[in-house]
């Protein structure tokens, strides 16, 4: 045919403007690429996730009368790359190539370059936009700027003011307040655990596909069985969101940063994700959009009244506030963000963060959770194993590696500014108001993981007692030129200077053995 157009892993949006008309002078491809599998250590629920949700939408094209390729690793795998792949589905016929704006940086530059060259050869190439985010990619430099501190709050109150979301008729928000976090977060009782709803989960076969993986030597992180517990299909990314809608919601903002040991027990495991969606690997691959997800949100609640806007704010804060903050600040500072190191942060990650050998529970918690299912929460992510990183001073480097393989939802644009960002503080406080540094007090706040630790939480110099206390104070020492003069870290400092110098040294030495040993901890 004359024209081909490219399907990526993550353009899995049957909305789109292209699918509208069959064009029989069109053909689409969708490819499972050795570069995409490749390119982090993925977990392998990952791929399989990808790869059969890449699957079945080439099939439900095909059923709608396009034509589409569909290339599994096997038919693949004797092309360098993508673009070597491209070149040789060019045939002698073609006369236009058109692509989607990718969201990551690489996959753009790459095709970018693709593009320069078809352009020498009289072959018509377009990129258009992939009609997925709520922001059209070409406005987004309107609203970023490279190297500049953006807040995520006054962007949020732009876009629910823009695209009309709990707004009233004088662009007022509904109920009286933007925000409604102070009622929210707040900690699991005892007596609100029977009640937390299981997950729903699939069963889909990914027998084939994980042989493919392993026939290609693939590397990968993490378990997997032959069945995939996540939805690879719009029809199960909406039965999730419905789920979400009817069991989850109602508590979603109450216990949006709670973590408890008995949800996510080794041996039950059955509440693993407490009341968080599970639907950022359905959004990322874009077989939900967030307008769809924002739009049945909306009007569960204006149908049920068990739920409050208190919950309803704060999710559609995620999806309409920070997703698409992300990714703004994503685009206005790449390709540099991913050598941002602010706070020189050098030391290795240890090797239990692939293993979830580590007697540390709450770390051990996450980490085997993540290596078991391809997901932790946001807490998890941000203030147990990030936490963890950013006081211990890893290399946002290893860091980024490994955030970038072990979640079903990870893709870079939306993992980078979290981890590099938001977590790690590695671009001096571009995306966060301040380093997101805690002490073991913060865990014990949040969940019922410290009783049961082997190391005491409320100790900080003594030879059990928690790390993250010692290594909190240790970070929070070493940054004290960099740190002091932002008020929200003022009244840290006062505490610190309180103790006497014995207390002081005592603890700083104490952090010091944890970080010689942290292959032990
Ligand atoms: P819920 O808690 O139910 O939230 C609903 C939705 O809101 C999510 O599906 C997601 O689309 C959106 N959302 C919430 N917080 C964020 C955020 N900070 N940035 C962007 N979107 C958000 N999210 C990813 O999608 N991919 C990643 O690779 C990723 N890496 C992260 C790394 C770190 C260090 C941190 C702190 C956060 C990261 N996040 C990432 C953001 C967030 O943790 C996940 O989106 C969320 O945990 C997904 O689970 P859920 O669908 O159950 O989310």
């Amino acid at each position: 045919t004359e024209k081909l157009r490219l399907i990526l892993g993550d353009q899995l949006n049957a909305a789109h403007p292209w699918f509208q008309e069959v064009d029989k002078n069109c053909t689409y491809i969708v490819a499972e690429l050795h570069q995409e599998a490749t390119y982090a250590k993925h977990h392998i629920q990952k791929i399989q996730a990808f790869f059969s949700a890449m699957a079945n939408f080439a099939q439900a094209l095909t059923s709608r009368g396009h034509q589409v390729i569909y290339l599994t690793l096997d038919d693949t795998a004797q092309f360098e790359d993508l673009t070597d792949l491209l070149q040789n589905y060019i045939g002698s016929h073609t006369t236009q190539f058109e692509y989607q704006q990718p969201d990551e940086y690489r996959l753009s530059v790459q095709l970018k370059e693709f593009c320069v060259g078809l352009s020498k050869s009289k072959i018509k190439t377009e990129c258009v936009d992939s009609y997925h985010f709520l922001l059209p990619h070409e406005e987004l430099s309107k609203h970023f700027k490279a190297n500049t501190s953006h807040r995520m709050e006054f962007f949020y109150r732009y876009m629910r003011k823009r695209f009309n979301i709990l707004v009233d008729e004088n662009d007022q928000p509904a109920n009286g307040q933007w925000n409604f976090d102070q009622k929210n977060r707040q900690k699991l009782k005892k007596q609100d655990l029977s009640s937390i709803p299981l997950p729903l989960i699939f069963s889909n076969n990914v027998k084939e596909i994980n042989e493919r993986i392993e026939r290609h030597n693939i590397k990968t992180i993490g378990k997997s069985s032959n069945e995939l517990l996540w939805p690879i299909n719009r029809q199960q990314s909406n039965e999730l969101l419905h789920y979400f809608c009817k069991n989850l919601l109602s508590k979603f903002g109450t216990f949006q940063d709670a973590m408890t040991h008995k949800a996510d027990d080794a041996i039950t495991r059955k509440q693993w994700s407490l009341y968080h969606a599970r639907l950022s690997f359905s959004l990322n691959s874009k077989m939900l959009s967030p307008q769809h997800v924002v739009n049945t949100v909306l009007d569960h609640y204006q149908k049920n009244a068990d739920v409050s806007i208190e919950q309803v704010e704060g999710f559609i804060r995620q999806i309409i506030g920070w997703r698409e903050f992300i990714r703004g600040m994503y685009w206005a500072n790449m390709p540099h963000y991913t050598t941002k190191n602010h706070l020189n942060a050098k030391n290795n990650l240890p090797d239990w963060f692939w293993t979830a050998d580590t007697k540390m529970n709450c770390l051990h918690h996450a980490i085997s959770q993540s290596l078991e299912f391809g997901y932790a929460h946001h807490i998890q992510r941000l203030m147990i194993t990030g936490n963890f990183c950013l006081i211990a001073g890893i290399a946002p480097q290893q860091v980024d590696t490994w955030y970038l393989g072990i979640y079903v939802d990870a893709i870079e644009w939306v993992e980078l500014p979290n981890t590099r960002g938001m977590s790690q503080f590695a671009d001096g406080g571009l995306i966060a108001s301040k380093a997101y540094a805690a002490s073991g007090n913060y865990v014990n706040k949040m969940s019922d993981y410290c009783p049961q630790c082997f190391y005491s939480v409320k100790e900080k110099s003594t030879e059990n007692a928690c790390p993250l206390n010692s290594l909190y104070w240790y970070f929070m020492n070493k940054h004290q030129p960099l740190f002091s003069s932002n008020p929200r870290q003022a009244m840290v400092y006062r505490n610190w200077q309180k103790l006497n110098v014995e207390a002081q040294s005592d603890i700083l030495n104490r952090a010091q053995h944890y970080l010689n040993n942290i292959d032990n901890l």
